[in-house]
């Protein structure tokens, strides 16, 4: 058993590449140690990062409808989950959705559309969102997200503005066929590298908690590492009620801190992000993953909500970081103060979308619907909610 987890990161800062071995045993390490190896971590964190957290803010430009079969995606082929579907929203309301982000502090938008890849028709659509959202928000990243890239679409995007592109590896190569069956992990491979090729920066990253054994989590994180993904989204399983993973529930908080440590040894100078789930399963650890982790999503994900974005700047503040890019303002107070001024307008907007099929249903303002909450089966009391505000509604959204 490796006794300092310290001297393990002063090794990696050193240039040290974290061994499956190590890997394996950071995963496998019990409860009362997880806090050294958070700690170890956070040093490699604090040495590429500083007391900087990235925001990044999510647009989902095109909701459900999906012929592919992830298993764990609430958006999949037969998936009886009940949240929003929508076709590609017009792209005034992207600029707009993914303007809001930016005022909570967002130095990334991720435009995200359901689909196992787009036509060359959908990326001149994304690449108008693109063109829109830098013209009026110079100096913002755009990271795209639109499934499986066709020769030439990286490109495309590359010129429309796009900085970056997501295509999560999720899990290992060998687990890849137990989660889904329509498409294969080399094809993930294979959209990662083109976005490289086409000069864009790879966002691509896991889902724990999906059945894989610690030697898959490590065969996935280090698939990631030899990718040279520059961004590693780090997602925890929400076992959406409609989907094949329905009631999986086999993650921890300090389960969790020690997955997103093994990432942070494995990737120490990567923008390592804690992504969707956090609430739920990193529950009251969220500040503590902040020491390792460097990056997350504001608000709410595709197809279910997140905490309040202002617990989240508060989160932030509390903690004792900074929002990169927005390093001396006061984010917590300019947000309230813009949501009070802004609720009308942001209330009475159009949904954008072309064609939505959204159920009917009336919601509560803070987006609450009560049928669509879990209760965490395993430990925990965070809900799983639907989705219902923002992009695709009529109701203002968490940013
Ligand atoms: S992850 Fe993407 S490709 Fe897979 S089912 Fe969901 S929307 Fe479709």
């Amino acid at each position: 058993m490796h006794t300092s987890y310290t001297e393990l990161a002063h090794r990696i800062s050193e240039g040290h590449r974290l061994t499956r071995d190590e890997a394996l045993e950071i995963l496998s390490a019990d409860d009362e140690a997880t806090f050294d190896i958070g700690h170890a971590a956070s040093t490699l964190r604090h040495q590429h990062f500083g007391n900087t957290v990235k925001v990044n803010y999510l647009v989902n430009l095109k909701s459900g409808l999906c012929p592919e079969d992830c298993s764990y995606c609430s958006q999949r082929l037969g998936s009886a989950a009940e949240i929003l579907k929508y076709s590609w929203i017009k792209p005034e309301e992207a600029v707009r959705q993914g303007s809001l982000g930016v005022v909570g502090g967002a130095s990334r938008i991720c435009m995200v559309a359901s689909g196992k890849g787009p036509t060359d028709r959908d990326v001149d659509r994304v690449s108008r969102m693109i063109e829109g959202l830098k013209e009026s928000n110079p100096d913002i990243e755009v990271c795209a997200c639109l499934g499986i890239l066709k020769d030439g679409q990286a490109q495309r995007l590359k010129q429309a503005g796009a900085d970056a592109y997501n295509h999560n590896l999720n899990t290992s190569e060998d687990h890849y066929a137990e989660i889904c069956s329509t498409h294969s992990f080399s094809e993930r491979v294979a959209t990662v590298n083109q976005a490289h090729d086409a000069g864009l920066q790879a966002c691509s990253g896991l889902i724990v908690g999906m059945g894989e054994s610690p030697e898959q989590l490590v065969d996935a994180v280090f698939s990631l590492v030899e990718l040279d993904s520059e961004s590693i989204p780090v997602n925890f399983l929400m076992p959406f009620e409609g989907t094949p993973l329905e009631g999986t529930w086999e993650l921890t908080p300090l389960k969790c801190l020690r997955i997103l440590s093994m990432v942070r040894f494995a990737a120490p100078d990567k923008e390592i992000r804690m992504a969707g789930g956090r609430e739920m399963h990193l529950r009251s650890l969220q500040p503590t993953a902040l020491l390792v982790v460097n990056s997350l999503f504001l608000g709410d994900y595709l197809t279910s909500e997140g905490q309040s974005a202002v617990d989240d700047l508060r989160m932030i503040q509390d903690s004792g970081f900074v929002v990169l890019g927005a390093e001396d303002r006061d984010l917590v107070a300019e947000h309230e103060a813009y949501l009070q001024a802004h609720q009308q307008d942001l209330s009475d907007a159009d949904t954008g979308a072309e064609e939505s099929t959204a159920p009917a249903q009336a919601v509560a303002p803070c987006g609450q619907v009560a049928s669509c909450s879990k209760e965490n089966g395993a430990s925990g009391s965070v809900p799983l909610t639907i989705r219902r505000r923002g992009v695709g509604t009529s109701v203002a959204p968490n940013a």
